[in-house]
């Protein structure tokens, strides 16, 4: 069976015991090795074959995956953080489906998740937003959606793969809701022991990731959440009902 696994953000106690134990009991693991933290590998049993998808091609990576499913093989596809999100899986899926080969998907921790909870934030702050906005800059990559037509929506936004087009991002998010003086931050290799966290505002969003040298594997994170001015939530207001709790008269 061919299994993609999320990773986590990095940390390697930041992998789900279902993850875990999937590449414990693999025959062949095949890691994005330019995002993975190698030190996941050491889950792994002493005979398993190790391949770093960064040095293969689509069409190498679905023939060690259909080799190694014909021989009975359990076969992990390890990708960064969750799966879902900027990890080219479903072309692999659909590749696997067109050979005729069965697969399942083991969640992972995204590392939008993992940057708040270094941040030690929350996206969702009543009275201010109730989105996330989760996208990045266009690079080589096309991005269909127009980054000013995001912004215009003033949410708080995490911008994936765009540490080296800041530039850009700054234009672009100040043609919508969002000032020269609204937070933002990047967060380098969150959760990983080299992570580090900038705080600034957008107006000096590119200065800031070149003073500190980063133009890989960070996200930036924008919005008025980061300054915490925000109403408390319903949820626990003592005059509202719920169906596990009945509020009191205020
Ligand atoms: N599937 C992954 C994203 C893969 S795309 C996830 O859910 O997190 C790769 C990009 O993710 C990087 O360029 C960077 O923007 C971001 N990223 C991945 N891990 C990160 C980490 N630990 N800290 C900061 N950014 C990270």
């Amino acid at each position: 069976m061919i299994y993609f696994v999320g990773a986590g953000p990095g940390a390697k106690d930041l992998i789900t015991v279902r993850g875990q134990e999937l590449l414990a009991r693999a025959d062949v693991i095949i890691y994005a090795g330019s995002l993975v933290n190698p030190a996941l590998l050491e889950y792994a049993g002493e005979a398993c074959k190790i391949y770093n998808s960064a040095e293969m091609t689509h069409t190498e990576l679905l023939d060690v995956m259909e080799q190694g499913a014909a021989r009975g093989m359990e076969i992990v596809r390890l990708h960064t953080g969750d799966p879902c999100l900027y990890g080219a899986i479903q072309e692999q899926m659909d590749g696997l489906r067109a050979r005729g080969i069965g697969f399942e998907i083991c969640p992972g921790v995204s590392s939008f998740c993992g940057a708040a909870a270094s941040l030690k934030t929350e996206y969702t702050l009543p009275g201010l937003t109730q989105s996330v906005i989760i996208t990045r800059a266009e690079g080589r990559t096309k991005v269909p959606e127009r980054l000013a037509d995001l912004a215009s929506h003033g949410a708080s936004m995490v911008l994936f793969l765009s540490a080296g087009l800041l530039e850009q991002v700054r234009e672009e998010l100040l043609k919508g809701a969002y000032r020269e003086e609204t937070p933002c931050a990047i967060v380098y290799k969150a959760t990983w022991e080299e992570e580090k966290i900038i705080r600034g505002t957008l107006g000096r969003l590119p200065e800031l990731a070149e003073e500190n040298g980063i133009d890989r594997t960070a996200l930036v994170v924008v919005g008025d959440f980061l300054n915490g001015s925000y109403e408390l939530s319903r949820l626990y207001a003592p005059d509202f009902s719920t169906a596990f709790r009945a509020g009191t008269k205020p």
